[in-house]
């Protein structure tokens, strides 16, 4: 059971690393490792505080840390039970006047910036595969430009994104996750849209674009998990698929159960089955403006007429209820009661800052656009030193 042992050189201590093989568990690890059964008793129930040791997995490693340097029979002088159940978080049982207490630690992490870009000749996915960018980047970037951008019409080959986000190491240097956007730039048919996160004075961080406009729409644009969309993101364009007078909204084509989010803050004005639409939502948001969205495979539970919503909350899932050759969700916009075009409508945009605010965000920016150009030369002197 013992995996290894590390004898610490200060002889006022002992440490050993044990770990749970499949199949086992904490109480045969401890008294494997030679703790009294009741003190390993003692150890699991005031771990049970702060952890379910039922989550433990086989190869979860775990230190016991003993007080003093006995040989032999040091099954009664467990001083701390220390483990990481996951790469952020230290649990530990330690020994007190009383028997044992628990405790909860976050691991120290430091930030690390890092900076990719591509090129899109297929799809954004590959590109930002075949860049290096993480998985959880790409789907936080998809969700900051859902706002401005129809993920599956509006990107086309030639188009190219920019992208800086921090890193997070732990103090040995290993990466434990990859952290926020702080940068990001996606150009589209040749126009540039980037955002820059922005702490403002009152300390609320949000995405705003070079004019300090703020990236949030009253609307989204792709009110949809952008990463599941089918196809590539607008490559092979599906041909039923897009905004025509007969048809009075825009198709997303996405696997069954992708989640479809409020595009916008509002109450539901219709929920249920509406003919060719199949499962059908119609959301008001204000006097003027309404959405609607159909073929749903069911909705997101707890609505009825009357709830209200808020944007980005998933309302419903992608199916191919009604009227519809495969699965994806109908979107549409209503003006005034009347189907507009999605494509074309123009989104007004939340908060602008401005005075001082503006000022200190336009420096922020500055730096920002610097450190990213600044690792971006490194990452090329990187590539070509291989
Ligand atoms: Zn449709």
């Amino acid at each position: 059971m013992i995996e290894g042992s590390q004898k610490n050189l200060d002889n006022s201590s002992r440490q050993d690393t044990v770990v749970l093989e499949k199949g086992s568990n904490l109480m045969a690890v401890l008294t494997g490792a030679g703790l009294e059964r009741s003190v390993a008793f003692e150890a699991i129930e005031a771990l049970r505080d702060v952890y379910n040791p039922r989550k433990l997995r086989a190869g979860q490693e775990f230190d016991l840390v003993y007080a003093s340097e006995i040989s032999g029979d040091t099954g009664d002088l467990l001083d701390t039970l220390r483990f990481q159940p996951d790469a952020e978080t230290i649990v530990s049982v330690s020994r007190t006047d009383d028997g044992f207490s628990a405790s909860t630690d976050k691991v120290e992490l430091v930030n690390s910036p890092n900076a990719t870009s591509g090129t899109i000749d297929q799809s954004l996915f590959m590109a930002a595969e075949k860049n290096g960018m993480p998985l959880s980047v790409l789907m936080e970037m998809i969700k900051l430009y859902s706002y401005d951008v129809d993920f599956q019409r509006d990107i086309q080959p030639g188009d190219s994104f920019e992208v800086m986000y921090d890193d997070m190491k732990n103090t040995k240097g290993d990466l434990v996750r990859h952290g926020d956007i702080v940068y990001a730039s996606m150009n589209i048919r040749g126009t540039d849209y980037r955002l820059y996160s922005y702490t403002d004075s009152d300390g609320n961080q949000d995405f705003y674009n070079e004019k300090g406009e703020s990236f949030r729409r009253a609307l989204m644009r792709t009110p949809i998990n952008g990463s599941r969309l089918s196809s590539g993101f607008g490559m092979r364009k599906h041909p039923i698929l897009g905004y025509s007078r007969m048809h009075q909204g825009v198709d997303f084509a996405a696997p069954t159960g992708t989640p479809i989010f409020a595009a916008g803050n509002g109450t539901i004005e219709r929920i249920g089955k509406a003919g060719g639409y199949g499962n059908y939502i119609r959301l008001r948001h204000n006097s003027t403006y309404e959405t609607a969205y159909g073929h749903m495979s069911r909705f997101a539970k707890g609505l009825h007429t009357g709830s209200r919503v808020k944007q980005g909350d998933v309302i419903g899932y992608v199916g191919m209820s009604g009227t519809a050759t495969g699965p994806h969700l109908h979107f549409e916009i209503l003006k005034a009661a009347h189907q507009v075009n999605p494509i074309s409508v123009k989104m007004p945009s939340g908060r602008t800052l401005t005075g001082k605010e503006l000022d200190r965000f336009r420096n922020n920016s500055e730096l920002l656009q610097k450190q990213y150009a600044e690792l971006s030369i490194e990452g090329a002197k990187v590539a070509s030193a291989d």
